[in-house]
Protein backbone atom coordinates (compact mmCIF):
# COMPACT_ATOMS: atom_id res chain seq x y z
CA UNK A 1 0.00 0.00 0.00
CA UNK A 2 1.11 3.32 -0.84
CA UNK A 3 1.18 5.59 2.42
CA UNK A 4 1.18 9.28 2.08
CA UNK A 5 4.70 10.60 3.67
CA UNK A 6 6.76 9.18 0.50
CA UNK A 7 3.84 9.96 -1.47
CA UNK A 8 5.56 12.27 -4.48
CA UNK A 9 1.86 13.88 -4.67
CA UNK A 10 1.73 15.67 -1.73
CA UNK A 11 2.23 19.95 -2.03
CA UNK A 12 4.83 21.56 -0.11
CA UNK A 13 2.39 24.40 1.40
CA UNK A 14 0.71 21.37 3.19
CA UNK A 15 1.74 22.17 7.29
CA UNK A 16 3.53 19.86 9.48
CA UNK A 17 -0.09 18.91 11.34
CA UNK A 18 -1.73 17.55 8.26
CA UNK A 19 1.32 15.75 6.80
CA UNK A 20 0.97 13.81 10.69
CA UNK A 21 -2.84 13.16 10.03
CA UNK A 22 -1.95 11.94 6.32
CA UNK A 23 1.41 10.05 7.21
CA UNK A 24 -0.65 7.00 9.65
CA UNK A 25 -2.75 4.48 7.91
CA UNK A 26 -6.34 6.04 7.61
CA UNK A 27 -9.19 4.11 9.63
CA UNK A 28 -12.86 4.36 10.29
CA UNK A 29 -14.10 5.43 12.99
CA UNK A 30 -16.46 2.76 14.95
CA UNK A 31 -17.46 2.82 18.63
CA UNK A 32 -14.24 3.02 20.52
CA UNK A 33 -12.44 1.25 17.67
CA UNK A 34 -10.39 2.78 14.46
CA UNK A 35 -10.56 0.07 12.31
CA UNK A 36 -9.24 -0.87 8.32
CA UNK A 37 -12.26 -2.37 6.41
CA UNK A 38 -13.16 -5.44 7.38
CA UNK A 39 -12.43 -7.34 3.94
CA UNK A 40 -8.97 -4.72 3.92
CA UNK A 41 -10.17 -2.94 1.01
CA UNK A 42 -8.96 0.69 0.36
CA UNK A 43 -9.48 3.08 -2.43
CA UNK A 44 -7.34 6.38 -3.21
CA UNK A 45 -8.93 10.04 -2.61
CA UNK A 46 -6.63 12.23 -5.20
CA UNK A 47 -5.76 15.40 -5.41
CA UNK A 48 -7.68 17.48 -8.16
CA UNK A 49 -5.19 19.68 -8.50
CA UNK A 50 -3.19 17.30 -9.54
CA UNK A 51 -4.46 13.70 -9.90
CA UNK A 52 -2.12 12.69 -7.61
CA UNK A 53 -3.08 10.25 -4.88
CA UNK A 54 -3.15 11.78 -1.44
CA UNK A 55 -3.43 8.82 0.50
CA UNK A 56 -5.37 5.48 0.68
CA UNK A 57 -8.54 5.51 2.78
CA UNK A 58 -10.26 1.93 4.04
CA UNK A 59 -13.70 1.08 2.05
CA UNK A 60 -16.53 0.25 4.25
CA UNK A 61 -18.32 -2.62 2.76
CA UNK A 62 -21.59 -4.59 4.61
CA UNK A 63 -19.63 -5.69 7.53
CA UNK A 64 -18.09 -2.52 8.48
CA UNK A 65 -22.27 -0.92 8.46
CA UNK A 66 -23.37 -3.34 10.27
CA UNK A 67 -20.89 -2.73 13.05
CA UNK A 68 -20.86 0.78 12.95
CA UNK A 69 -24.92 0.46 12.92
CA UNK A 70 -24.73 -1.29 16.23
CA UNK A 71 -22.24 0.80 17.76
CA UNK A 72 -24.24 3.87 17.47
CA UNK A 73 -27.50 1.67 18.29
CA UNK A 74 -25.66 0.88 21.69
CA UNK A 75 -24.40 4.22 22.41
CA UNK A 76 -28.02 5.66 21.91
CA UNK A 77 -29.41 3.26 24.43
CA UNK A 78 -26.94 3.39 27.19
CA UNK A 79 -24.10 5.94 27.39
CA UNK A 80 -25.58 8.79 24.77
CA UNK A 81 -29.04 8.41 27.15
CA UNK A 82 -27.82 8.80 30.28
CA UNK A 83 -25.89 11.86 29.52
CA UNK A 84 -27.89 15.16 30.78
CA UNK A 85 -28.52 17.41 28.25
CA UNK A 86 -25.70 20.25 29.82
CA UNK A 87 -23.45 17.16 29.13
CA UNK A 88 -24.18 16.92 25.30
CA UNK A 89 -23.64 20.97 24.84
CA UNK A 90 -20.37 20.64 26.23
CA UNK A 91 -19.17 18.22 24.25
CA UNK A 92 -20.58 19.80 21.52
CA UNK A 93 -18.73 23.22 22.68
CA UNK A 94 -15.54 21.04 23.22
CA UNK A 95 -15.74 19.50 19.77
CA UNK A 96 -16.28 22.94 18.41
CA UNK A 97 -13.52 24.19 19.75
CA UNK A 98 -11.45 21.41 18.73
CA UNK A 99 -12.09 22.07 15.39
CA UNK A 100 -11.39 26.04 15.71
CA UNK A 101 -7.84 24.79 17.64
CA UNK A 102 -7.34 22.55 14.51
CA UNK A 103 -8.41 25.11 12.05
CA UNK A 104 -5.59 25.22 9.55
CA UNK A 105 -4.93 21.49 9.44
CA UNK A 106 -8.47 21.10 8.81
CA UNK A 107 -8.88 23.86 5.81
CA UNK A 108 -4.90 22.59 4.26
CA UNK A 109 -6.72 19.15 4.81
CA UNK A 110 -10.16 20.31 2.74
CA UNK A 111 -8.45 22.30 0.43
CA UNK A 112 -5.94 19.25 -0.93
CA UNK A 113 -8.82 16.94 -0.84
CA UNK A 114 -11.20 19.10 -2.37
CA UNK A 115 -9.00 21.47 -4.32
CA UNK A 116 -11.20 24.29 -2.98
CA UNK A 117 -8.43 27.57 -2.14
CA UNK A 118 -7.29 27.44 1.54
CA UNK A 119 -8.77 30.66 2.45
CA UNK A 120 -12.58 29.34 1.60
CA UNK A 121 -11.92 26.42 3.46
CA UNK A 122 -10.48 27.80 6.25
CA UNK A 123 -13.15 30.89 6.37
CA UNK A 124 -16.27 28.95 5.24
CA UNK A 125 -15.65 24.95 5.31
CA UNK A 126 -14.02 25.07 9.02
CA UNK A 127 -15.26 28.35 11.07
CA UNK A 128 -18.49 27.24 9.70
CA UNK A 129 -18.39 23.95 11.01
CA UNK A 130 -17.20 25.37 14.43
CA UNK A 131 -20.13 27.96 14.56
CA UNK A 132 -22.96 25.14 13.81
CA UNK A 133 -21.20 23.03 16.30
CA UNK A 134 -21.01 25.94 18.85
CA UNK A 135 -24.74 26.98 17.99
CA UNK A 136 -26.07 23.43 18.31
CA UNK A 137 -24.37 23.12 21.89
CA UNK A 138 -26.58 25.75 22.93
CA UNK A 139 -29.78 23.43 21.99
CA UNK A 140 -29.85 20.65 24.36
CA UNK A 141 -31.20 22.22 26.99
CA UNK A 142 -33.70 24.56 25.59
CA UNK A 143 -35.70 20.99 24.29
CA UNK A 144 -38.98 20.71 25.92
CA UNK A 145 -42.40 19.67 25.34
CA UNK A 146 -45.49 21.33 26.82
CA UNK A 147 -48.84 20.78 29.13
CA UNK A 148 -51.82 20.78 26.86
CA UNK A 149 -54.95 22.21 27.49
CA UNK A 150 -56.81 19.08 27.05
CA UNK A 151 -60.74 18.93 27.62
CA UNK A 152 -60.94 16.01 29.98
CA UNK A 153 -60.85 17.31 33.74
CA UNK A 154 -59.33 14.52 34.72
CA UNK A 155 -56.69 13.98 32.49
CA UNK A 156 -52.70 15.40 32.51
CA UNK A 157 -51.53 15.75 29.28
CA UNK A 158 -48.55 16.61 28.31
CA UNK A 159 -45.43 16.16 25.45
CA UNK A 160 -41.82 15.42 25.37
CA UNK A 161 -39.51 15.79 22.39
CA UNK A 162 -37.41 12.81 22.44
CA UNK A 163 -33.91 11.69 19.97
CA UNK A 164 -35.02 9.99 16.68
CA UNK A 165 -32.34 6.98 16.94
CA UNK A 166 -29.96 6.26 15.34
CA UNK A 167 -29.13 8.30 12.02
CA UNK A 168 -27.35 7.95 8.25
CA UNK A 169 -26.09 10.57 7.10
CA UNK A 170 -24.73 10.73 3.81
CA UNK A 171 -22.92 14.17 2.49
CA UNK A 172 -21.34 15.33 -0.67
CA UNK A 173 -17.72 16.32 -1.76
CA UNK A 174 -18.67 20.15 -2.49
CA UNK A 175 -18.60 21.25 1.61
CA UNK A 176 -17.24 18.07 3.20
CA UNK A 177 -16.78 18.77 6.17
CA UNK A 178 -19.27 21.59 6.78
CA UNK A 179 -21.92 19.05 5.01
CA UNK A 180 -21.15 16.91 7.53
CA UNK A 181 -21.56 19.67 10.64
CA UNK A 182 -24.86 20.85 9.35
CA UNK A 183 -26.10 16.94 9.90
CA UNK A 184 -24.10 15.98 12.68
CA UNK A 185 -24.29 18.78 15.02
CA UNK A 186 -28.37 18.67 15.13
CA UNK A 187 -28.44 14.92 15.27
CA UNK A 188 -26.22 15.34 18.53
CA UNK A 189 -28.03 18.16 20.26
CA UNK A 190 -31.19 15.90 20.19
CA UNK A 191 -29.54 13.25 21.82
CA UNK A 192 -29.42 11.16 18.20
CA UNK A 193 -26.70 9.10 17.52
CA UNK A 194 -24.51 9.13 14.12
CA UNK A 195 -23.30 7.04 11.37
CA UNK A 196 -21.78 9.70 8.82
CA UNK A 197 -20.95 8.43 5.07
CA UNK A 198 -18.56 11.46 3.42
CA UNK A 199 -18.36 11.35 -0.28
CA UNK A 200 -15.24 9.17 -1.79
CA UNK A 201 -13.20 12.38 -3.23
CA UNK A 202 -13.52 14.20 0.14
CA UNK A 203 -12.69 11.27 3.22
CA UNK A 204 -10.15 13.10 5.01
CA UNK A 205 -11.75 15.57 6.79
CA UNK A 206 -14.91 13.96 8.14
CA UNK A 207 -12.24 10.77 9.35
CA UNK A 208 -10.04 13.79 11.52
CA UNK A 209 -13.72 14.70 12.88
CA UNK A 210 -14.61 11.62 14.03
CA UNK A 211 -11.21 10.94 15.75
CA UNK A 212 -11.85 14.78 17.35
CA UNK A 213 -15.29 13.65 18.72
CA UNK A 214 -13.39 10.71 20.49
CA UNK A 215 -10.61 13.00 21.60
CA UNK A 216 -12.63 15.56 23.39
CA UNK A 217 -14.90 12.87 25.11
CA UNK A 218 -17.48 12.06 23.17
CA UNK A 219 -18.90 8.23 24.45
CA UNK A 220 -17.87 5.49 21.66
CA UNK A 221 -20.87 4.67 19.18
CA UNK A 222 -22.30 8.39 18.96
CA UNK A 223 -20.18 9.98 16.02
CA UNK A 224 -19.41 6.56 13.80
CA UNK A 225 -17.44 7.85 9.88
CA UNK A 226 -17.85 5.39 7.22
CA UNK A 227 -15.97 5.98 4.08
CA UNK A 228 -16.72 4.12 1.20
CA UNK A 229 -18.46 4.84 -1.96
CA UNK A 230 -22.42 5.07 -2.88
CA UNK A 231 -22.42 1.25 -2.06
CA UNK A 232 -21.58 1.92 1.74
CA UNK A 233 -23.80 4.62 1.41
CA UNK A 234 -26.77 2.77 0.07
CA UNK A 235 -26.37 -0.38 2.61
CA UNK A 236 -25.99 2.42 5.33
CA UNK A 237 -29.52 3.94 4.83
CA UNK A 238 -30.87 0.56 3.83
CA UNK A 239 -29.93 -0.90 7.12
CA UNK A 240 -32.56 -1.91 9.81
CA UNK A 241 -31.50 -0.28 12.85
CA UNK A 242 -30.96 3.08 11.11
CA UNK A 243 -33.95 5.17 12.24
CA UNK A 244 -33.66 8.32 10.08
CA UNK A 245 -31.44 9.64 6.82
CA UNK A 246 -30.10 13.20 6.13
CA UNK A 247 -28.56 13.30 2.85
CA UNK A 248 -27.43 16.25 1.20
CA UNK A 249 -26.50 15.65 -3.16
CA UNK A 250 -27.74 15.11 -6.23
CA UNK A 251 -31.26 14.68 -7.12
CA UNK A 252 -31.47 11.69 -8.70
CA UNK A 253 -29.58 9.92 -5.67
CA UNK A 254 -32.00 11.85 -3.08
CA UNK A 255 -34.87 10.09 -4.84
CA UNK A 256 -33.40 6.85 -4.58
CA UNK A 257 -32.79 7.44 -1.06
CA UNK A 258 -35.56 8.53 -0.16
CA UNK A 259 -37.94 5.92 -2.10
CA UNK A 260 -35.89 3.20 0.37
CA UNK A 261 -36.36 5.09 3.41
CA UNK A 262 -39.68 6.41 2.43
CA UNK A 263 -40.59 1.97 2.01
CA UNK A 264 -38.76 1.33 5.53
CA UNK A 265 -41.29 4.97 6.90
CA UNK A 266 -37.88 6.11 8.10
CA UNK A 267 -37.33 9.94 8.56
CA UNK A 268 -35.86 12.11 6.48
CA UNK A 269 -34.55 15.19 5.35
CA UNK A 270 -32.75 15.31 1.65
CA UNK A 271 -31.01 18.59 0.38
CA UNK A 272 -30.90 18.15 -2.95
CA UNK A 273 -29.71 20.11 -6.48
CA UNK A 274 -30.83 23.70 -7.59
CA UNK A 275 -30.56 25.71 -11.03
CA UNK A 276 -31.58 29.10 -8.94
CA UNK A 277 -32.43 31.84 -10.82
CA UNK A 278 -30.58 35.70 -9.90
CA UNK A 279 -32.16 38.57 -11.07
CA UNK A 280 -31.41 42.09 -11.66
CA UNK A 281 -34.01 44.84 -11.93
CA UNK A 282 -33.58 47.62 -14.02
CA UNK A 283 -33.14 49.72 -11.09
CA UNK A 284 -30.15 47.91 -9.27
CA UNK A 285 -26.65 49.43 -7.94
CA UNK A 286 -25.25 47.44 -11.51
CA UNK A 287 -21.37 47.25 -9.86
CA UNK A 288 -22.83 45.45 -6.59
CA UNK A 289 -24.98 42.83 -8.73
CA UNK A 290 -22.38 42.48 -11.08
CA UNK A 291 -20.38 41.55 -7.97
CA UNK A 292 -22.62 39.75 -5.89
CA UNK A 293 -23.46 37.65 -9.39
CA UNK A 294 -20.13 36.64 -9.95
CA UNK A 295 -19.52 34.95 -6.47
CA UNK A 296 -23.08 33.58 -6.72
CA UNK A 297 -21.68 31.74 -9.57
CA UNK A 298 -17.93 31.27 -9.17
CA UNK A 299 -17.87 31.06 -5.33
CA UNK A 300 -16.50 27.45 -5.08
CA UNK A 301 -15.83 26.90 -8.64
CA UNK A 302 -19.62 26.66 -9.04
CA UNK A 303 -19.79 23.50 -7.00
CA UNK A 304 -22.19 25.33 -4.60
CA UNK A 305 -26.14 23.39 -4.41
CA UNK A 306 -27.15 27.26 -4.06
CA UNK A 307 -25.06 28.73 -6.85
CA UNK A 308 -26.74 31.28 -8.93
CA UNK A 309 -26.45 29.44 -12.11
CA UNK A 310 -29.22 31.24 -13.94
CA UNK A 311 -29.13 34.94 -14.32
CA UNK A 312 -31.98 37.07 -15.91
CA UNK A 313 -30.92 41.10 -16.65
CA UNK A 314 -33.35 43.69 -18.07
CA UNK A 315 -33.17 43.60 -21.79
CA UNK A 316 -32.00 47.28 -21.67
CA UNK A 317 -28.99 46.48 -19.50
CA UNK A 318 -27.67 43.30 -20.41
CA UNK A 319 -24.91 44.24 -22.88
CA UNK A 320 -23.40 46.26 -19.75
CA UNK A 321 -23.93 43.19 -17.21
CA UNK A 322 -22.67 40.64 -19.45
CA UNK A 323 -19.53 42.28 -20.48
CA UNK A 324 -18.76 43.19 -17.13
CA UNK A 325 -19.36 39.50 -16.13
CA UNK A 326 -17.47 38.43 -18.44
CA UNK A 327 -14.50 40.43 -17.95
CA UNK A 328 -14.42 39.37 -14.84
CA UNK A 329 -14.48 36.38 -15.50
CA UNK A 330 -11.88 36.16 -17.66
CA UNK A 331 -9.41 37.79 -15.20
CA UNK A 332 -10.43 35.13 -12.76
CA UNK A 333 -6.47 33.31 -11.16
CA UNK A 334 -6.99 29.64 -11.43
CA UNK A 335 -4.88 27.58 -9.40
CA UNK A 336 -4.02 24.83 -6.96
CA UNK A 337 -6.66 25.47 -3.36
CA UNK A 338 -3.25 25.50 -1.31
CA UNK A 339 -1.83 28.25 -3.27
CA UNK A 340 -2.73 31.07 -1.68
CA UNK A 341 -3.08 33.43 -4.51
CA UNK A 342 -5.43 30.96 -5.86
CA UNK A 343 -9.05 32.85 -6.61
CA UNK A 344 -10.55 29.55 -8.25
CA UNK A 345 -9.75 25.81 -7.76
CA UNK A 346 -9.92 23.12 -10.00
CA UNK A 347 -13.60 20.87 -9.89
CA UNK A 348 -13.24 17.91 -7.88
CA UNK A 349 -12.46 14.78 -10.02
CA UNK A 350 -12.20 14.15 -13.65
CA UNK A 351 -15.67 13.00 -13.46
CA UNK A 352 -16.92 15.72 -12.59
CA UNK A 353 -14.71 17.55 -14.83
CA UNK A 354 -16.12 16.32 -18.02
CA UNK A 355 -19.69 16.49 -16.80
CA UNK A 356 -19.19 19.90 -16.62
CA UNK A 357 -17.60 20.42 -19.95
CA UNK A 358 -20.25 17.90 -21.43
CA UNK A 359 -22.92 20.85 -20.00
CA UNK A 360 -20.65 23.40 -22.15
CA UNK A 361 -20.10 21.51 -25.11
CA UNK A 362 -24.15 21.17 -25.03
CA UNK A 363 -24.79 24.57 -24.62
CA UNK A 364 -22.46 25.65 -28.22
CA UNK A 365 -24.71 22.84 -29.82
CA UNK A 366 -27.76 23.95 -28.90
CA UNK A 367 -27.05 27.41 -29.94
CA UNK A 368 -26.13 29.77 -26.61
CA UNK A 369 -23.58 32.56 -27.10
CA UNK A 370 -20.71 31.86 -25.31
CA UNK A 371 -18.84 35.27 -23.83
CA UNK A 372 -16.38 33.70 -22.19
CA UNK A 373 -14.38 30.34 -20.72
CA UNK A 374 -15.58 27.30 -22.46
CA UNK A 375 -12.07 25.26 -22.13
CA UNK A 376 -10.11 23.37 -19.62
CA UNK A 377 -7.14 25.18 -17.92
CA UNK A 378 -3.67 24.59 -16.38
CA UNK A 379 -3.60 21.29 -18.39
CA UNK A 380 -0.10 20.78 -17.67
CA UNK A 381 -0.77 20.28 -14.11
CA UNK A 382 -2.82 16.93 -14.66
CA UNK A 383 -5.52 19.27 -12.46
CA UNK A 384 -9.18 19.15 -13.47
CA UNK A 385 -9.52 22.64 -14.44
CA UNK A 386 -12.48 24.36 -16.26
CA UNK A 387 -12.22 28.15 -17.28
CA UNK A 388 -14.87 30.48 -15.65
CA UNK A 389 -17.79 30.45 -18.83
CA UNK A 390 -20.21 32.81 -19.46
CA UNK A 391 -23.06 31.67 -22.04
CA UNK A 392 -25.90 33.85 -23.37
CA UNK A 393 -29.30 32.37 -24.17
CA UNK A 394 -32.82 33.52 -25.20
CA UNK A 395 -34.18 30.25 -24.67
CA UNK A 396 -34.89 28.62 -21.01
CA UNK A 397 -35.38 25.08 -22.43
CA UNK A 398 -31.50 24.46 -23.20
CA UNK A 399 -30.05 22.03 -21.19
CA UNK A 400 -27.56 24.34 -19.65
CA UNK A 401 -30.71 26.80 -18.76
CA UNK A 402 -32.46 24.21 -16.91
CA UNK A 403 -30.38 21.21 -15.47
CA UNK A 404 -27.89 21.51 -12.63
CA UNK A 405 -24.36 21.75 -13.92
CA UNK A 406 -22.58 22.02 -10.52
CA UNK A 407 -19.42 23.63 -12.35
CA UNK A 408 -18.24 27.58 -13.31
CA UNK A 409 -20.74 27.95 -15.62
CA UNK A 410 -23.48 31.04 -15.76
CA UNK A 411 -26.02 30.92 -18.55
CA UNK A 412 -27.83 34.80 -18.72
CA UNK A 413 -30.98 35.68 -20.25
CA UNK A 414 -32.52 38.82 -20.88
CA UNK A 415 -36.15 39.84 -20.31
CA UNK A 416 -38.54 43.02 -19.99
CA UNK A 417 -41.06 42.82 -16.95
CA UNK A 418 -41.25 41.91 -13.45
CA UNK A 419 -44.06 39.62 -14.03
CA UNK A 420 -42.36 37.76 -16.75
CA UNK A 421 -39.18 37.00 -14.63
CA UNK A 422 -41.12 35.61 -12.22
CA UNK A 423 -42.66 32.98 -13.99
CA UNK A 424 -39.59 32.18 -15.77
CA UNK A 425 -37.37 32.04 -12.85
CA UNK A 426 -40.29 30.28 -10.98
CA UNK A 427 -40.52 27.67 -14.39
CA UNK A 428 -37.84 24.80 -13.76
CA UNK A 429 -37.87 22.26 -11.25
CA UNK A 430 -35.58 23.25 -8.58
CA UNK A 431 -36.52 25.44 -5.99
CA UNK A 432 -33.80 25.85 -3.80
CA UNK A 433 -32.29 29.85 -3.51
CA UNK A 434 -32.84 32.95 -5.91
CA UNK A 435 -31.40 36.42 -5.50
CA UNK A 436 -32.81 40.13 -6.31
CA UNK A 437 -30.88 43.04 -7.08
CA UNK A 438 -32.76 46.31 -6.48
CA UNK A 439 -32.76 49.57 -4.77
CA UNK A 440 -36.69 49.42 -4.52
CA UNK A 441 -37.80 48.36 -1.19
CA UNK A 442 -41.49 47.35 -2.95
CA UNK A 443 -40.11 45.00 -5.77
CA UNK A 444 -37.53 43.42 -3.51
CA UNK A 445 -40.69 42.00 -1.09
CA UNK A 446 -42.77 41.51 -3.89
CA UNK A 447 -40.36 39.10 -5.74
CA UNK A 448 -39.29 37.73 -2.29
CA UNK A 449 -42.88 36.40 -1.76
CA UNK A 450 -43.32 35.14 -5.50
CA UNK A 451 -40.46 33.29 -5.92
CA UNK A 452 -40.61 29.52 -5.32
CA UNK A 453 -37.40 28.71 -3.39
CA UNK A 454 -36.12 27.85 0.14
CA UNK A 455 -33.68 30.86 0.27
CA UNK A 456 -33.82 34.35 -1.49
CA UNK A 457 -31.25 36.86 -0.95
CA UNK A 458 -31.54 40.19 -1.35
CA UNK A 459 -28.61 42.70 -2.45
CA UNK A 460 -26.49 39.51 -1.94
CA UNK A 461 -25.92 36.16 -2.33
CA UNK A 462 -25.55 33.09 -0.04
CA UNK A 463 -26.38 34.51 3.25
CA UNK A 464 -25.80 31.38 5.44
CA UNK A 465 -26.48 31.18 9.40
CA UNK A 466 -26.66 27.92 11.92
CA UNK A 467 -29.85 30.05 13.03
CA UNK A 468 -31.28 30.52 9.90
CA UNK A 469 -33.22 27.88 8.29
CA UNK A 470 -32.05 26.45 4.88
CA UNK A 471 -33.43 23.81 2.46
CA UNK A 472 -35.81 23.60 -0.70
CA UNK A 473 -38.83 23.93 -2.18
CA UNK A 474 -39.90 21.41 -5.16
CA UNK A 475 -37.18 18.86 -6.07
CA UNK A 476 -34.55 20.85 -4.44
CA UNK A 477 -35.36 18.79 -1.04
CA UNK A 478 -37.46 17.72 2.03
CA UNK A 479 -37.22 19.32 5.22
CA UNK A 480 -34.82 22.18 6.47
CA UNK A 481 -31.17 22.16 7.77
CA UNK A 482 -30.28 24.50 11.19
CA UNK A 483 -31.73 26.39 13.45
CA UNK A 484 -34.97 25.27 14.99
CA UNK A 485 -36.40 23.21 12.32
CA UNK A 486 -33.10 21.59 11.86
CA UNK A 487 -33.29 20.44 15.54
CA UNK A 488 -36.69 19.56 15.14
CA UNK A 489 -36.10 16.78 12.15
CA UNK A 490 -34.38 15.21 14.66
CA UNK A 491 -36.73 15.01 17.37
CA UNK A 492 -40.02 12.91 17.93
CA UNK A 493 -43.05 14.01 19.78
CA UNK A 494 -44.21 11.88 22.41
CA UNK A 495 -47.84 12.34 23.84
CA UNK A 496 -48.41 11.93 27.67
CA UNK A 497 -51.71 11.19 29.01
CA UNK A 498 -52.01 10.84 32.65
CA UNK A 499 -55.64 9.76 34.13
CA UNK A 500 -55.66 11.64 37.39
CA UNK A 501 -59.15 9.90 38.51
P1 LIG B 1 -24.13 12.03 -5.39
O1 LIG B 1 -25.47 12.52 -5.12
O2 LIG B 1 -23.95 10.73 -6.10
O3 LIG B 1 -23.28 11.87 -4.02
C1 LIG B 1 -23.59 12.43 -2.79
C2 LIG B 1 -23.34 11.42 -1.68
O4 LIG B 1 -24.22 10.30 -1.80
C3 LIG B 1 -21.95 10.82 -1.68
O5 LIG B 1 -21.54 10.59 -0.35
C4 LIG B 1 -22.18 9.50 -2.41
O6 LIG B 1 -21.18 8.56 -2.16
C5 LIG B 1 -23.49 9.07 -1.83
N1 LIG B 1 -24.25 8.11 -2.63
C6 LIG B 1 -24.22 7.91 -3.98
N2 LIG B 1 -25.13 6.97 -4.32
C7 LIG B 1 -25.76 6.59 -3.18
C8 LIG B 1 -26.81 5.68 -2.88
N3 LIG B 1 -27.42 4.96 -3.82
N4 LIG B 1 -27.22 5.54 -1.60
C9 LIG B 1 -26.64 6.26 -0.61
N5 LIG B 1 -25.63 7.13 -0.83
C10 LIG B 1 -25.21 7.31 -2.10
O7 LIG B 1 -23.32 13.16 -6.14
P2 LIG B 1 -22.13 13.00 -7.19
O8 LIG B 1 -20.86 13.02 -6.46
O9 LIG B 1 -22.32 11.82 -8.09
O10 LIG B 1 -22.30 14.33 -8.04
C11 LIG B 1 -23.18 14.30 -9.14
C12 LIG B 1 -23.99 15.56 -9.25
O11 LIG B 1 -24.75 15.70 -8.07
C13 LIG B 1 -23.18 16.84 -9.32
O12 LIG B 1 -22.81 17.14 -10.63
C14 LIG B 1 -24.18 17.84 -8.80
O13 LIG B 1 -25.05 18.21 -9.83
C15 LIG B 1 -24.95 17.05 -7.77
N6 LIG B 1 -24.46 17.32 -6.40
C16 LIG B 1 -25.20 18.15 -5.65
C17 LIG B 1 -24.78 18.48 -4.40
C18 LIG B 1 -25.57 19.40 -3.55
O14 LIG B 1 -25.03 19.94 -2.58
N7 LIG B 1 -26.83 19.60 -3.83
C19 LIG B 1 -23.51 17.99 -3.83
C20 LIG B 1 -22.83 17.06 -4.71
C21 LIG B 1 -23.30 16.77 -5.94
P3 LIG B 1 -19.90 8.50 -3.16
O15 LIG B 1 -19.49 9.89 -3.46
O16 LIG B 1 -18.92 7.83 -2.34
O17 LIG B 1 -20.39 7.78 -4.37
Amino acid sequence: MTTATDSPSLPEALGPAAREFLAGELRLVVGSERPAAADGRTFATLDPATGGEIARVPFAGPADVEAAVAAAREAFAGPWAALPPVARGRLLEALAGAVEAHAEELAQLESLDNGKPVKLAQFVDVLGTAAHLRYFAGWPTKIEGSVLPVAAPDMHCYTRREPVGVCAQVVPWNFPLLMAAWKVAPALAAGCTVVLKPAEQTPLTALRLGELALEVGFPPGVLNVLTGDGSTGAALVAHPGVDKVAFTGSTAVGREIGAVAGRALKRMTLELGGKSPNVILPDADIEAAVNGSYQAIYFNSGQACNAGSRLFVPAERFDEVVSALAERAAATRLGPGLDPDTQLGPLVSAEQRERVLGYIDSGRSEGAELLTGGGTALSESGGYFVEPTLFSATSDDLRIAREEIFGPVLVASPYDTLEEVAARANAGSYGLAAGVWTQRLSSAHRLAAMLRAGSVYINHWGGSDPAAPFGGFKASGVGREHGHDGLDSYLETKTVWVSLA
